[in-house]
């Protein structure tokens, strides 16, 4: 065996001393910002620190409890906006999310991070889960924006930024489904671009491996299709073409979400801000 440590793989407790701050006037209560899968992993933490920068986050996830603890965390850390939710099931309330978002302020600022993995081969893979993670993970980012698009134009500016993936330029074998919408996203991002004035804008996100419960979760059955041990999961499937060699932290994922929505961004427009340790840009 080896003597290398084992990594913490829960992530770190959220913290306002982590979170990029930016002078904004945007960033102010009246601007709502929504974000989707808010109540785990990256939604939680964009949550957080757009709240932490004065925002009114409007916080959607399907899941409730989860939703009011990410409410806690805020409220704990005194961040100086709020995080207010809305409990719904992205695959068929898009519209209303945003309708609810709308009440609350000026919604500004989309953020698109719910998500979900499945790993099977494609010959084994279930079609009603494709188009669970099609639903969630690409049409809702569409129907979420459509809605948006409106409010952003009436606010004078605006951005919608999509959680894409490394799975969106590159593809790992078994995540045919994570593959295809990953690559979708970043077309809708660009789809984005192209119908805007240049106010209204649109960014991805393409990270590596991040310390969420999404990638804790499918370490076991990477490890059962490989026949390798989950330790070998993380150090060699994982990360094992990185050159960082630490899963990144979801508020060092928010912190880019932040930038991407302030006006320090206001040339970034359908681009990609590939966070990943080098995993796409080195061999061997
Ligand atoms: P997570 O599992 O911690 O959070 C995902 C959230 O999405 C959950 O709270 C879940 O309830 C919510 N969700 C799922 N289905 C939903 C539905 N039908 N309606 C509403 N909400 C729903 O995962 P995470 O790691 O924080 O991932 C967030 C996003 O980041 C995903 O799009 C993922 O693909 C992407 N991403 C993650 C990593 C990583 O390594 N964790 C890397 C690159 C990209």
């Amino acid at each position: 065996m080896a003597d290398t440590p084992e990594q913490d793989l829960g992530p770190p407790p959220l913290a306002s001393e982590q979170v990029l701050s930016v002078d904004d006037d945007r960033f102010a209560p009246e601007t709502v910002c929504l974000v989707t899968g808010a109540a785990s992993g990256i939604g939680r933490a964009v949550a957080f620190a757009m709240a932490d920068n004065g925002c009114t986050v409007v916080a959607t996830d399907v899941d409730e409890d989860g939703l009011a603890e990410t409410v806690d965390v805020a409220e704990d850390a005194g961040v100086d906006g709020t995080v207010e939710t809305v409990a719904a099931d992205l695959r068929e309330e898009a519209a209303d999310v945003v309708d609810a978002a709308a009440d609350r302020g000026q919604v500004r600022f989309l953020a698109n991070i719910a998500g979900l993995q499945h790993v099977s081969p494609i010959e084994e893979f279930p079609m009603e889960k494709y188009d669970e993670m099609h639903d969630v993970m690409l049409r809702a980012p569409l129907e979420l924006t459509k809605h948006s698009l409106p409010h952003m134009h009436e606010a004078g500016s605006g951005a919608v930024g999509n959680m894409a993936s490394v799975h969106g330029h590159y593809v790992t074998s078994d995540k045919v489904a994570y593959n295809v919408v990953k690559f979708g996203l970043r077309g809708l991002t660009q789809s984005i671009a192209a119908e805007g004035d240049g106010t209204v804008r649109a960014y991805s996100v393409s990270t590596g491996y991040v310390a969420t419960p999404l990638v804790t979760g499918q370490i076991p059955d990477t490890a059962e299709q490989r026949g390798v041990s989950e330790q070998e999961v993380v150090e060699d499937v994982m990360l094992g073409q990185a050159r960082n060699k630490e899963m990144m932290d979801p508020v060092e994922v928010a912190n880019l979400f932040v930038f991407g929505f302030s006006e320090h961004a206001s040339h970034l427009n359908g681009g990609d801000l590939p966070f990943d340790g080098g995993m796409m840009s080195t061999y061997e």
